[in-house]
């Protein structure tokens, strides 16, 4: 379609375009890979080398690029029409997939509210539950408990409920005021790494405590099963279960970000269903189209939704909508995307790759750098360090993480690392020959490291 001279693409990629999560600087003075097509888990650049995407595309690519399913519903509704509003109106594939997604959820989330990223829909959780207050005429219920190490999106309101000081510090003074528990993670692992049972009391404890003694809890956001952009941590078992029962215990609010688990990364459909939680909220994005095209959504329940009924004088609905909320491509693809969860048996197929990452990530643990393996269903990170006995990790501007990521691209394994965390998120559909050629080529690029060091 264009065919230019890849080095003129690189020029004016570095000339014009502002990358996110990018310090330009090094961009500029750095090779890049540019992307020109894809088929199943494999990316092409524009020199037509091949790589593996091992991590589905930042995470929301779930069957494999360029799937003829997807492309072709993406086609039909294309040749029908690509937008029209949903506000005060509707579009076909919004409904049926609202209706799709109210089926996949824990019972008792029977309403969605669509956007377009996964940090709008945790946005537009926290403003629907602060207002859901002001609407039920309860007042003074201003505060969001959230956990540090958090991440939910970079919107001014998901960044206030985020914890990543690297990320998040700056923006300080602009932010709303959360009160903040440990991270589970850190919190609650040993000295052997195990999540201990008595610890994750202590810090449900912590909540209770909190929530005993405030009425001015608007409601707790969290992340389901694992602390995804913190570099992998997982929660201990019944964390969720315990945060879920003592909201309701204490009429607290509970909002689930299931951005990045939902859509089979952990094993289920959602993470929620592994602890039967039904929380108040649930933000769904990323794999939602398959990897497709940008669209969220923030589940929610009966109760919430009929706190904004009323008649028109009295103000109560939620003033808040996006151009291009509900997309009719967007909506059309991620029916599809969900019709190849069934259809391809995805969920089924994924168990056993799933323990054959367990029994792989095994080995990471004798490498030399290497301080800590982390998992959760088929999300993964491999904590690299300086020095294994006193875990001290790497200067941050040595950019370890990036050196090795570069190293596994030499061997086309496409990777991106959250600091010197190694990132494992292949896509549902990867086979196990190819998760183990990512996982050799990701033992080698570390281990290459030795050398340097
Ligand atoms: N929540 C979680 C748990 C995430 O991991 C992310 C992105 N990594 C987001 C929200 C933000 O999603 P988006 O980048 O689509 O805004």
């Amino acid at each position: 379609m264009w065919d230019l001279d890849p080095k003129v693409l690189e020029k004016w990629d570095k000339e014009y375009f502002w990358h996110p999560f990018t310090q330009m600087k090094v961009y500029q003075e750095e090779e890049n890979l540019i992307f020109e097509r894809g088929e199943g888990v494999y990316l092409w650049d524009i020199y037509g080398k091949k790589y593996i995407d091992a991590i589905s595309s930042l995470w929301c690519n779930v069957h494999g690029h360029n799937h003829p399913k997807l492309n072709s519903a993406i086609m039909k509704q294309l040749c029908k029409v690509a937008h029209t509003t949903t506000l005060g109106s509707s579009n076909v594939p919004a409904i049926l997939l609202a209706k799709k997604l109210v089926e996949i959820a824990p019972d008792g989330l029977t309403k969605i509210f669509y956007s377009e990223d996964g940090a709008e829909a945790v946005e537009i959780a926290i403003k629907m539950a602060y207002h859901y207050w002001r609407n039920k005429g309860i007042e003074g219920k201003n505060v969001f408990i959230t956990l540090s190490e958090a991440y939910h999106g970079d919107t001014v309101g998901a960044v206030s409920v985020g914890g990543i000081e690297l990320f998040h510090g700056t923006y300080r003074d602009l932010l709303f005021k959360t009160i903040k528990l440990p991270s589970p993670y850190l919190y609650c692992k040993d000295v052997h790494g195990n999540l201990s049972s008595e610890c994750t009391a202590d810090l449900l404890m912590k909540l209770e405590e909190i929530l005993k003694s405030r009425d001015d809890i608007v409601a707790i956001v969290l992340e389901s099963g694992i602390q995804a952009a913190a570099g992998m941590l997982p929660f201990p078992k019944g964390f969720l279960k315990g945060v879920r029962e003592l909201t309701k215990k204490y009429g607290v609010l509970m909002i689930v970000d299931e951005v990045a688990t939902g859509f089979g990364r952990t094993g289920t459909m959602f993470y929620c269903e592994q602890e039967g939680v039904t929380p108040d909220f649930m933000c769904l994005g990323k794999g939602i189209t398959g990897g497709y095209l940008p669209l969220a959504a923030t589940l929610t329940t009966d109760k919430v939704f009929e706190a904004f009924l009323g008649e028109f004088g009295e103000a109560k609905h939620f003033y808040h909508g996006h151009t291009y909320t509900g997309n009719n491509l967007a909506c059309s693809v991620a029916l599809a995307n969900l019709e190849i969860f069934e259809e391809e048996k995805t969920l089924e197929k994924l168990q056993p790759k799933i323990k054959l990452l367990s029994q792989r990530l095994e080995e990471f643990w004798e490498l030399k750098h290497v301080g800590d393996v982390r998992q959760l269903g088929f999300m993964a990170g491999i904590e690299l360090v300086k020095d294994k006995g006193k875990k001290e990790p790497f200067p941050y501007g040595e950019r370890t993480g990036f050196k090795v990521a570069y190293k596994c691209r030499e061997k086309g394994v496409f990777l991106r690392p959250l600091g010197d965390v190694m990132v494992l998120m292949m896509p549902l559909v990867i086979e196990e020959e190819e998760i183990n050629y990512v996982i050799d080529t990701l033992k080698w690029a570390i281990t290459e490291l030795e050398k340097e060091v």
